[in-house]
């Protein structure tokens, strides 16, 4: 049989991972059809559908250079929407053991809100051939196609009733498709709308560090912050960290990670409290050098779970599962967006080929591939916080192993630095972590000593109100 070419795309969900699948469907003689709950905003705005759309958000280079890549010239048009460019070699980083900062190029990044990200993303996609966005339907029951004769799917939904007048129309609509792809997020209904089509369910598999994630919009105007953002850590000794970005408009995202009892609140003079007791006072500085505007936002769904549908024999013809309907990631690694970027890069190179039989658990196991250095980034780490499940003797290995380059990078090994950074931003393989250079260096300093810590970087030159701040004093 030859390869098929679908003619009838329906992504569901219009959070980055669908825009990116509409992107990487798209194409001539080919309807891409992207199914949204929200009515989505005409301007950069958070929406009920995405909840994390008001936290702050980092996106890896790998990652950026995928979306590029998808939809060409994206950087320069979230530069013109104010977004903030920097190197992330300028980042003020305290690591477990100490300040990483060397200030030598790394990778360039882009920091801004989510919900520009989104914006711009989904102002593309719309202009893209044969896209059209269905906003306001919220997709309720998956059927499969009956025969030869009928599509792959069919997906029913009602839409209105999301309206912003909240008026349930229920208007119900039905909508072909010989490819479906979920991309309706952590909370997908897909495993409930696989077992009513009578397929079998999916293993799941879930490491959960119950992290919480809080954080609060601030003004800067007139206060002087030196690095282009900064980065407290947490660590499994001291599970409370903070971080604080730039993004358009010249405001600061100021965030704060905590686990278990030591998850941040959501009351502003708590906030403040979490940020004051962070084993550095960096990101404190900067809060209380700017004005809150806004509330205190808190999100604790942080466990990362994966669905292994690539394991489901037989999965059915003509659907696939990207972002986190697929895998979701404790976001505090910033990796979700990267992967959901990565895998459709797959797809449109899937869809470019055309489709054999059978490719649809094949291009699965690709996305798993896509997803599998972040997964053990993110789920060795957070097993360090865990109570619930211990680490296997690799993670422990691993996670020891990180931990040594850490201490390395806190002495200004830039080795070490330059190459955590590059597996971290996903431009590298894990296995250059174990790179003969660094085994040396690793050695030469159990030996010899680590050398001077790197120095705690100057925050901030002048507030608004004080003109000369103080210099941080090392940790
Ligand atoms: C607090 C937090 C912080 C994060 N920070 C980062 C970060 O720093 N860097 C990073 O790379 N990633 C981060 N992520 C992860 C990142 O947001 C996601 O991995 C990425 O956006 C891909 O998400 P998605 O599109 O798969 O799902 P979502 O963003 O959840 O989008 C799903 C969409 O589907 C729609 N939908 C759901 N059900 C239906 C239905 N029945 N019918 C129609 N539509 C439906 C929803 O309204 C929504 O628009 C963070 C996540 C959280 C929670």
């Amino acid at each position: 049989m030859g390869r098929r070419r679908p003619s009838r795309v329906v992504v569901l969900g219009a959070g980055l991972a669908g825009a990116f699948a509409a992107a990487a469907a798209a194409a001539p003689g080919r309807t891409v059809t992207l199914v949204e709950r929200d009515v989505l905003p005409t301007e950069p705005a958070a929406r009920p559908g995405v909840p994390q759309g008001r936290l702050l958000h980092v996106y890896l280079h790998r990652g950026l250079l995928a979306i590029e890549e998808l939809l060409p010239g994206f950087r320069g048009e979230m530069q013109a929407a104010g977004a903030v460019s920097f190197d992330s070699g300028d980042l003020a980083w305290l690591g477990e053991f100490g300040w990483g900062s060397t200030g030598r190029r790394q990778f360039p990044l882009l920091s801004a809100t989510r919900p520009l990200v989104e914006h711009v993303v989904l102002e593309r996609v719309r202009a893209l051939p044969g896209v059209v966005v269905r906003d306001g339907v919220r997709v309720q029951r998956l059927r499969r196609g009956a025969g030869p004769d009928e599509p792959a799917w069919w997906v029913d939904g009602v839409a209105g009733s999301d309206a912003a007048d909240g008026a349930a129309s229920d208007e119900r609509l039905t909508l072909a498709a010989d490819l479906l792809v979920d991309a309706t997020g952590r909370s997908s209904r897909l495993p409930v709308w696989l077992a009513a089509a009578g397929v079998r369910a999916a293993e799941v598999s879930e490491v959960d560090a119950h992290i919480g994630y809080a954080a609060r919009r601030y003004a800067m105007d007139g206060v002087e912050v030196v690095p282009p953002g900064v980065v407290v850590l947490q660590t499994p000794r001291d599970p409370a960290g903070g971080i604080a970005l730039p993004v358009e408009d010249g405001r600061w995202l100021v965030g704060a990670i905590g686990a278990g009892d030591l998850r941040p609140p959501r009351d502003a003079e708590g906030f403040t409290r979490f940020l004051d007791g962070l084993r550095h006072d960096a990101v404190a500085q900067l809060a209380r050098a700017g004005t809150p505007e806004g509330d205190v936002v808190v999100h604790r769904q942080t466990g990362n779970r994966r669905h292994h549908y690539e394991r489901v024999r037989d999965w059915p013809p003509g659907l696939l599962v990207v972002g986190d309907a697929l895998c979701a990631f404790n976001p505090v690694y910033g990796q979700g967006v990267t992967v959901a970027a990565c895998e459709a890069l797959v797809l449109r190179d899937a869809l470019r080929r055309g489709l054999a039989a059978g490719d649809e658990r094949r291009i699965l196991r690709r996305f798993v591939r896509v997803a599998a250095l972040p997964w053990a980034v993110a789920t060795s780490s957070d097993l360090r916080y865990s109570t619930d499940t211990r680490p296997s003797p690799l993670q422990a290995l691993l996670g020891r192993w990180t931990q040594e380059l850490d201490r390395l990078t806190s002495h200004g090994d830039v080795l070490a630095q330059s190459t955590v950074a590059r597996v971290y931003h996903l431009m590298a393989s894990p296995l250059l972590l174990v790179r003969p250079g660094l085994l040396r260096a690793a050695l030469r300093a159990r030996r010899h000593g680590y050398g001077p810590a790197v120095p705690a970087p100057e925050v901030i030159t002048r507030t608004a109100t004080l003109p000369d701040h103080p210099r941080v004093d090392t940790p």
